[in-house]
């Protein structure tokens, strides 16, 4: 049985310019660092891809850890408290805030909606800018937006999940990113550049993390839904995503790790990962890995599923976090 847990912001929040930001804190980053060395055997993403090739078998109660979306967090947060312990991680930052300092539109989102702003006020303000585009697209009216942008959440109020719905997945993504970016610089700053360069981690970073034994994978180039892309346009965001991962280990890379961003991903993406020699694909499908027999599809668990240092028993909150997850494929759940 191997357990991956998905992390994303982990910061020492009360003390950020944006404390509402929907992470994990430091002090309970280290409550489940300390209830993790505890529990398992924590793995690497080499021992992971190792036991694909039939090299080695894992641990009965391996646990690997994974950090999502190339965030300075990781670097300034995470990093020193693995080192610390020896634990070697995966980390997956995207392409395009590393090469072109950008805001990606679901960190856009994210800070929009820690801004202080009533949410319901925000989906009035997303759909007039949405009304804006009528006039040169055929766009659904409000009542089906409603209707198709609702999806239930294990983490977020109905306006919430609206807002994400309508401006990660259901607009087209011109349209997306242009009322991302509208209410990004109306609610967060216009100086979308210098933002991004604290957001995220730069090249030397990430080499970094490498030279000191943490594994980088892919997250997309543009962290787009892989499976609503046409065969050119994914074949494009992997080609983008190894030629990152070569600068940072410097060579092509062999046998690596993609985590989908959103999750998301068609069959047609796991051939083309197959063809470019990529060997585990992380999903946000909730569970836990029973056995490696379809390496490209392995499910994690959400770190807020995890409890910190004296909370309940391993048994109890396994069982409880796949309960209430049942039959979901959810869709990164905290994205
Ligand atoms: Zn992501």
């Amino acid at each position: 049985m191997l357990t991956i847990m998905m992390y994303h912001y982990v910061r020492d929040l009360p003390r950020t310019r944006f404390p509402q930001i929907r992470g994990l804190s430091t002090d309970r980053f280290e409550g489940q660092l300390e209830y993790l060395t505890k529990h398992y055997a924590l793995c690497s993403p080499e021992d992971l891809t190792a036991a694909v090739r039939g090299e080695g078998v894992l641990p009965p109660n391996a646990c690997l850890l994974t950090f999502d979306d190339g965030l300075s967090d990781h670097y300034t947060t995470v990093f020193p408290r693995l080192a610390e312990r020896r634990i070697a991680a995966l980390f997956c930052p995207v392409v395009r805030p590393i090469r072109e300092r950008v805001v990606l539109d679901v960190h856009m989102i994210h800070f929009v909606l820690a801004s202080g702003r009533d949410p319901r006020r925000l989906v009035d303000e997303a759909l007039d800018l949405v009304d804006a585009h009528r006039t040169t697209l055929p766009l659904p009216d409000r009542e089906t937006l409603y209707r198709i942008c609702v999806a239930p959440s294990r983490f977020d109020p109905p306006e919430v999940s609206f807002l994400k719905s309508l401006l990660q997945r259901v607009l087209p993504a011109a349209v997306r990113t242009e009322i991302c970016r509208a209410l990004f610089q109306r609610y967060v700053t216009v100086d979308v550049a210098s933002f991004a360069g604290e957001l995220y981690m730069d090249l030397p970073q990430l080499c970094s993390l490498a030279r000191h034994g943490m594994t980088i994978a892919g997250h997309g180039n543009a962290h787009d839904w892989l499976e609503s892309l046409g065969p050119a346009e994914q074949l494009e965001e992997i080609q983008q995503t190894m030629a990152l991962l070569a600068a940072i280990i410097g060579r092509r890379p062999t046998g690596w790790i993609m985590s989908y961003p959103y999750g998301s991903y068609s069959r047609h993406t796991l051939d083309l990962l197959e063809q470019a020699g990529c060997r585990v694909g992380l999903t946000t499908k909730v569970g836990l890995v029973t056995d490696l027999a379809t390496p490209l599809e392995l499910c994690r668990l959400d770190t807020n599923d995890l409890p910190c240092a004296g909370d309940a028993p391993i048994n109890e909150w396994t069982k409880r976090v796949l309960d209430s997850a049942e039959g979901t494929a959810v869709h990164a759940s905290r994205a």
